[in-house]
């Protein structure tokens, strides 16, 4: 995915459609994702997926270089109350990530997980 591309994606995420305003962060948490390494990441959309396969970590300096890691983002939309949960899964190389694109809930599929 391109550079434009993914900065498009990522102000679509976090942009209520209906209110055409941004949305406020509510939450933030980090994930590892062990199954996946280097060279073998495929798109996952379902939340049993992530229930099974993320684990929460402290920082980016836990995530054992090669593994994957996923952020995870709770946004509100302060006009309607809406929220939606971005996941971002990313492969962390030195300094840089590289970001795979993100996947989005829009109905509270994971909240119960990923927030709890
Ligand atoms: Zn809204």
């Amino acid at each position: 995915m391109g550079l434009i591309d993914r900065w498009l994606r990522r102000l679509e995420d976090d942009w209520c459609r209906d209110c055409k305003c941004a949305m406020e962060k509510l939450h933030k948490r980090l994930f590892a994702l062990p199954n996946v390494s280097v060279g073998h990441y495929v798109e996952r959309k379902e939340p049993d997926y992530y229930r099974k396969n993320l684990y929460p970590v402290e920082r980016k300096a836990d995530i054992p270089s090669g593994m994957y890691a996923c952020g995870a983002i709770q946004y509100r939309c302060p006009q309607c109350g809406r929220r939606i949960t971005v996941l971002d899964p990313f492969l962390p190389v030195r300094d840089e990530e590289k970001h795979e694109g993100n996947v989005v809930y829009q109905a509270g599929e994971l909240d119960d997980f990923l927030w709890r």
